[in-house]
């Protein structure tokens, strides 16, 4: 059986960068979901079709990291017709042997509810801001405001809101560095694999 980690959270709290960090580890795929709902967004026209007939290329848009690319993907994301076009890919990404890594959203509520592992990860609103800002050279300020205003939308949509688990290891980042945050999640993995 293939060992499961679904990884949540809101935007910039350090999820991908654990999950990377977790799949390089254990030699683990890893799927950035938020990617699929930034390409839906990205390619315009109707967000429903755009979902059924998403293509690897999609995903490898220059464009997608921006601000805008966020806000566009949290609008699609909030329609249950996009999500479930999405869903069927996800499931069978998370099969893969030895193991899989996915962070998002909804991972460990909606798409893997059997993940062996579940991580909730959040980090302050000023620290999120700061490390996405930094990360896609844009206004600090103005990347809170985004971020605010994805993350209300995120939690409030009636489909799949973001929420943590109830059986989800909840992790603040905002005063660990990267080393000590992926460090955790290792330990965690490590326990639930000899258990
Ligand atoms: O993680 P990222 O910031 O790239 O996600 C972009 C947007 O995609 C989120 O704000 C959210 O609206 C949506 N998303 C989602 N479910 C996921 C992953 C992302 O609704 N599993």
């Amino acid at each position: 059986m293939p060992f499961t980690i679904a990884i949540d959270g809101p935007a910039a709290s350090g999820k991908g960068t654990i999950a990377r960090a977790l799949a390089r580890e254990f030699g683990f795929s890893h799927l950035d979901t938020g990617l699929l709902y930034r390409a839906v967004g990205a390619k315009g026209g109707d967000p429903v079709q755009a979902a059924q007939s998403l293509t690897p290329d999609d995903l490898r848009r220059h464009d997608l990291r921006s601000n805008e690319a966020g806000q566009a993907a949290s609008r699609v994301a909030a329609i249950p017709e996009v999500r479930s076009a999405l869903v069927e890919f996800q499931r069978s990404f998370a099969l893969q042997e030895p193991g899989a890594v996915l962070d998002g959203r909804d991972i460990g509520t909606v798409i893997c509810p059997e993940a062996d592992l579940k991580l909730y990860v959040i980090a302050s609103d000023e620290v999120r801001a700061r490390r996405r800002a930094a990360e896609i050279g844009a206004d600090p300020s103005e990347t809170l405001i985004a971020l605010r205003e994805r993350d209300a939308r995120d939690s409030e949509r009636a489909t799949a809101p973001l929420r943590p688990a109830e059986d989800a290891v909840v992790l603040d980042t905002s005063e660990l560095s990267i080393g000590d945050a992926v460090r955790f999640a290792v330990g965690l993995v490590e326990i639930r694999r000899a258990g």
